[in-house]
C-alpha cells in the first residue's frame, strides 16, 4: 500500500518549491537567499518569511540614516537565522542604532530633575563665540575640566545673569563634556524639585532623590532663588545639601537671575518671618562651594 502521508507531503514540497523558484525568479532576492549560509530544501519552506527579510535587507543597504529607517521596527532589521531543519526569525539591531547607542551611552551619567533632557545636546562647539561675555566662563570651564579630570579639588560656579542668556546651557556643555569621560551629575532645575521633593515627603523616593543630590560628584541647582522659599525647603533641604557638599569637597553649580547679595536677601524672608543669619549661613556655603561669574547678555530664547 502506498503511504498517503508521503504523497501529501510531496505535493506540500512541490507547492513550496514552486513559490520559492517563483520568487527566485528576482535576482536580487536569489542571490540573497543563496549567500545565507542555509540550505536550500529548509529555505523552501519559508518563503514569504524571507520576502520580508529580504526585504528589510535591501532597505539596510539603502539606508541613508537612521530617521529614515524604512523597517517596521525602526533601528532593527528581521533576520533569519537556521537552528537545525528550521530557521528562526528575530529582530536584530542595525549597525547604525548600535553606533547611536554607543554614542549617547554617556547619557547614562546625567540625571535630569523636572528640566529638559535638551539640555543633553549642549556643547561647547556649539557656544556663541562671537558674545564676549561667554569669554571668562568658557576659560574658567576649560580649567574645571583640566583640574577635575586630574583629581585636582575644584569649585563649582555661581552663575548669576539675565533670562536667557545662556546660564544652564553653558553648565549643561560642561557636564555633557565631562560625562563623555565618565564623569556622573545631575541637572535640577531647583524651584519645581523642591516643589516635588515636599509632595513626596514620607514616600520611599524621596530619600534617594534627596541622598542622589547631596552625593552626586557635579551637581547643578538650575534658577535658585526662583522657588518659593520656606523655613523647611531652605534649612532642611538646601542647607543640609549644601553641607554635605561642602565637607566632601563635591564641586556645585548655580545658576541665578539674582546676585548672591539678591539671593541672601531673598532667602531671608520666608512666610514665617524674616531670619538673616539662617540666610547667611546659606549664603556661605554657595560661597565655599562655588566662585561667582555673571552672564548678562540677550535673550537667546525663541
Ligand atoms: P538661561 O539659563 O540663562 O535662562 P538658557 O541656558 O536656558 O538661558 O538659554 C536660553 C536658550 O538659548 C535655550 O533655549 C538654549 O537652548 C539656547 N542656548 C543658549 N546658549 C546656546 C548656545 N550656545 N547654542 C545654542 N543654543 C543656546
Ligand atoms: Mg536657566
Amino acid at each position: 500500500m502506498k503511504d498517503i502521508n508521503k504523497l501529501v507531503d510531496k505535493s506540500d514540497y512541490n507547492t513550496l518549491k514552486h513559490s520559492y523558484m517563483d520568487a527566485c525568479s528576482d535576482k536580487d532576492f536569489y542571490k540573497y537567499v543563496t549567500t545565507l549560509p542555509i540550505e536550500e530544501d529548509i529555505l523552501i519552506k519559508y518563503t514569504s518569511i524571507l520576502e520580508e527579510t529580504f526585504k528589510e535587507f535591501k532597505n539596510c543597504k539603502n539606508c541613508k540614516s537612521l530617521n529614515n529607517c524604512k523597517n517596521k521596527i525602526n533601528g532593527y532589521k528581521y533576520i533569519p537565522e537556521k537552528t537545525g531543519n528550521s530557521i528562526t526569525f528575530s529582530y536584530q539591531a542595525c549597525d547604525k542604532l548600535l553606533k547611536e547607542e554607543e554614542k549617547n551611552k554617556y547619557l547614562d551619567n546625567i540625571k535630569y530633575y523636572q528640566i529638559s533632557t535638551d539640555l543633553s545636546k549642549a556643547s561647547f562647539k556649539d557656544v556663541y563665540k562671537d558674545d564676549k561675555k561667554r569669554v571668562p566662563i568658557l576659560k574658567y570651564m576649560t580649567e574645571f575640566i583640566k583640574d577635575y579630570t586630574k583629581g585636582k579639588k575644584t569649585k563649582g560656579l555661581y552663575l548669576n545673569g539675565s533670562f536667557g542668556s545662556g546660564k544652564t546651557y553653558l553648565i549643561a556643555a560642561l557636564f555633557n563634556d565631562l560625562a563623555k569621560k565618565g564623569v556622573k551629575s545631575a541637572i535640577v532645575y531647583y524651584p519645581d524639585f523642591i516643589t516635588d521633593l515636599k509632595s513626596s515627603f514620607n514616600k520611599d523616593n524621596y530619600i534617594d532623590k534627596f541622598n542622589y543630590i547631596k552625593k552626586v560628584p557635579l551637581l547643578l541647582l538650575d534658577d535658585i532663588g526662583a522657588e518659593n522659599v520656606s523655613n523647611y525647603n531652605r534649612d532642611e533641604v538646601l542647607g543640609p545639601i549644601l553641607q554635605y557638599r561642602m565637607e566632601e569637597e563635591l564641586p556645585t553649580f548655580f545658576t541665578s537671575n539674582l546676585t548672591i547679595n539678591e539671593l541672601e536677601k531673598n532667602l531671608s524672608i520666608t512666610n514665617s518671618g524674616v531670619d538673616k543669619v539662617k540666610a547667611r549661613r546659606i549664603i556661605e556655603r554657595i560661597k565655599n562651594l562655588s566662585i561667582s561669574l555673571e552672564l548678562i547678555s540677550k535673550s537667546r530664547r525663541d
